[in-house]
């Protein structure tokens, strides 16, 4: 082995990558809070990602309890446009001045649910639109995938060879509840590590399978090493979501830590799948891989 490429096998063996759930559904850690949302942080290398910035309620205080230098992060992404993905992005914009925002053109674009018979604008709201104008000059929008920060890429647009997630069909892009809303805008992130792949997912509305098969097409990696967040399958019947396991067992996930969300049904189903290769996902839980 040539000395640069030894000295390269080294720095990847050395390099840690910590994942920190810094707002989800539930709180796992004492102190902390938890709301309908998810936010992660990506720490590695004196490099630091947030990933979605949570409903917007629990995320400073929940960052204050993890002790977050706001001042180190290069760079936040977003997964997609829903509220509780986004409600807390001007909160984080204005404690991370510095940070370079990530995130597809549709997620400014118009999202509502219709959940018993009511429906509601789950996009982006007001006053994180206004705050996402106010930073222009370092906003990025793309639909490619894109290293943000030294090996953690977003995939940008991911292709929907197969159907999209199930539970989808209460989501629309008009108020009046007419068409359909296919989510577009939602992207996964993933990193390089030791370990093989870490993939984030925020509600993975592409779906895992699409998901996956995106990162793996992208990267041409097939050793995952652990998929955290969000897949969507709390309005799932149980048919679908044994399907969704089966999925991720073909595609060699050796862990995951399913949240917000999965729900808890398929999170049990999760669990009796993968057995000690589940993680459980709440506020406050922390991922190492090297
Ligand atoms: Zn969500
Ligand atoms: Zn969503």
């Amino acid at each position: 082995m040539c000395v640069i490429t030894e000295l390269l096998t080294q720095q990847k063996v050395a390099m840690t990558t910590r994942v920190s759930i810094l707002v989800e559904n539930t709180a796992l850690m004492p102190g902390f809070l938890g709301e309908h949302g998810l936010s992660m942080l990506i720490e590695r290398e004196g490099h630091a990602l947030l990933f979605d910035a949570g409903q917007g309620l629990a995320l400073s205080h929940n960052a204050e309890r993890l002790g977050v230098a706001w001042e180190r992060i290069e760079a936040i992404v977003l997964s997609h446009g829903h509220y509780d993905h986004t409600g807390g992005l001007a909160n984080a914009l204005g404690k991370a001045p510095q940070a370079g925002l990530f995130m597809h053109p549709a997620a400014e674009g118009a999202h509502y649910s219709r959940r018993a018979g009511v429906v509601r604008d789950i996009g982006m709201p007001p006053d994180v639109r206004a705050a996402v104008k106010a930073r222009a000059s370092n906003v990025v929008r793309t639909e490619t995938p894109m290293e943000v920060i030294p090996g953690v890429w977003i995939s940008g647009s991911i292709p929907r060879v197969k159907q999209g997630a199930p539970g989808d069909a209460g989501l629309f892009v008009d108020a009046g509840g007419m068409e359909p809303d296919a989510v577009p805008d939602d992207q996964a992130l993933w990193m390089e590590t030791g370990e093989g792949l870490v993939v984030l997912l925020g509600c993975a509305h592409s779906g895992v399978e699409n998901t996956l098969r995106h990162v793996r097409a992208v990267t041409g990696e097939t050793s995952i090493a652990c998929v955290i967040g969000g897949m969507h399958l709390a309005h799932a019947d149980a048919e679908l979501v044994v399907q969704a396991a089966d999925v991720l067992m073909s595609f060699d996930v050796r862990s995951m830590a399913p949240g917000h969300c999965t729900g808890l049904a398929a999170q049990c189903v999760l669990r009796e799948r993968f057995r000690n290769g589940f993680r459980l996902c709440g506020a406050g839980a922390q991922f190492d891989f090297t």
